[in-house]
């Protein structure tokens, strides 16, 4: 199936075709109709098969852009990671206007918060200091539908699990849960069981 098979809003299928790709790639194959149909999903890949891009359309396609509060959270190991999702979003989310930011450390907290206050659909950044942000409350989570946990098990390596769970006790209850790791080693398998809800899993 193409991309013009899945639904997605004319304008975000012209962010598609405007940023060069054709066809879905295999994890975009079989990821993007469950995510966008409001599924839970575990997906095990590797950088390099098209998440990051598979990540961008699905939370274009969920969020509402006439609305100003935070519907899509996303956490990234990495500040690049994070940062990187972000453009890719803002490209493919071009002609639908989406508005994200990068909640990341050593940027300045400052900006982050005028970003927030200005109003963003979608937060892309590092545990930590999306984690501040929510404490300092200029990260307002009432509206947060879809969270999505990327390079999971790196984010488990590098330290972050309490920040993880830290964050998702301040997300509201009925959420759309998307988490995407390399390896399910254990601590994964804990955070599916304990966040998610009959999840769809895909191997790629
Ligand atoms: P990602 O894993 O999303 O960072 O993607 C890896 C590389 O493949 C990036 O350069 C993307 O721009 C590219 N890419 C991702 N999805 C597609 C697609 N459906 N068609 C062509 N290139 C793609």
């Amino acid at each position: 199936a193409g991309f013009d098979q899945m639904g997605l809003k004319d304008e975000l299928l012209r962010g598609i075709y405007s940023y060069g790709f054709e066809k879905p790639s295999a994890i975009q194959q079989r990821a993007v109709m469950p995510i966008i149909q409001g599924r839970d999903v575990i997906a095990q890949a590797q950088s390099g098969t098209g998440k990051t891009s598979m990540i961008a359309l699905t939370v274009c396609q969920r969020v509402d852009t006439s609305s100003k509060e935070v519907q899509a959270l996303i956490l990234s190991p990495t500040r690049e990671l994070a940062s990187q999702t972000e453009k890719v979003i803002l490209t493919i989310g071009e002609y639908i206007s989406i508005q994200a930011h990068a909640c990341v450390g050593g940027k300045s907290v400052g900006e982050d918060i005028r970003k927030l206050e200005h109003g963003v659909q979608v937060v892309s950044g590092t545990p930590g200091r999306v984690c501040d942000m929510i404490k300092r409350r200029s990260l307002r989570t009432r509206a947060i539908k879809l969270l999505i946990l990327d390079e999971s098990d790196e984010m488990l390596s590098r330290g972050f699990k309490d920040q993880i769970y830290d964050v998702y006790r301040h997300l509201p209850p009925d959420l759309q849960v998307v988490l995407i790791s390399a390896t399910l080693p254990h601590e994964i398998l804990e955070i599916t069981s304990k966040f998610m809800t009959d999840p769809v899993r895909i191997l790629v």
